[in-house]
């Protein structure tokens, strides 16, 4: 079977290509399709099983596929306008489609480099990491760019929607990675909030070492009749 063959778009199947990749993992194989359709999945796999390119190569087909956004300012640019205008400046927050949360700084880098592999063909997708220990001031620059897709670890990500830098209105994808670890690591209280300032009507991908105990009651929580996947 082909990346080709799982439905996704030339412009993706040709960054997978770029990438050298030539057949889908089996956690890909099961994933993508599912996730085209629009199915909420479950997945248990482990590091070095491919599952970053299981909810990122689908999240991008849907991206690929939706309304473009109107053509216009970016919120930078209304900033320098209403700035030269003599207006107040007031930041206008970023409204992401997608939201990958990840339990460390060096699993959401992974995750935005591999990003910008698979979106090398694709127009208007940009993919930002929000991360502790990053310098605010760099960080709201970043947001400021309206990007389609973050990547955050969940304090700092909470940080920024208490300032009200993040809108997630719009969201459409949220994925939780490794969500075994970031429950170890005492984020569950961010997650349940970062889950409830986003729209009822998302896809929701969540990735475990394992679906038992507390992160299974939690994924069936927050996933709407989910496809569960077990590599
Ligand atoms: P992950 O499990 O997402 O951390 O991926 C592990 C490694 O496998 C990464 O270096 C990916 O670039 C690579 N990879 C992912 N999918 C494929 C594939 N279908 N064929 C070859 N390598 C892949």
């Amino acid at each position: 079977m082909s990346f080709e063959a799982l439905g996704l778009h030339a412009s993706i199947v040709q960054a997978v290509v770029d990438s050298g990749y030539t057949t889908p993992t089996p956690v890909q194989l099961q994933a993508v399709p599912a996730a085209i359709a629009g199915r909420d999945l479950l997945v248990s796999s482990q590091t070095g099983s491919g599952k970053t390119a299981a909810f990122m190569l689908p999240a991008l087909h849907r991206l690929a596929n939706a309304e473009p956004t109107p053509v216009g300012k970016t919120p930078a640019q209304e900033a320098q306008a209403a700035k030269a205008r003599g207006e107040r400046v007031r930041f206008k927050p970023a409204q992401p489609k997608m939201l990958v949360l990840t339990p460390t700084r060096e699993l959401a880098l992974q995750v935005t480099s591999n990003t910008d592999k698979y979106t090398a063909h694709m127009r208007r997708v940009r993919c930002v990491s929000i991360l502790g220990g990053m310098p605010y001031p760099k960080q709201m620059q970043l947001l400021a760019k309206n990007p389609e897709i973050l990547v955050a670890t969940p304090g700092r990500l909470i940080d920024h929607m208490d300032s009200g830098k993040i809108d997630f209105s719009q969201l459409e994808i949220l994925v939780l990675d490794e969500a075994d670890r970031m429950l170890d690591m005492g984020f569950i209280d961010d997650i349940e909030k970062i889950v409830a300032a986003t729209p009822s009507t998302r896809q929701t991908m969540l990735f475990s070492a394992t679906l038992d105990g507390v992160v299974g009651n939690m994924a069936r929580r927050i996933t709407t009749d989910p496809m569960t996947i077990q590599i």
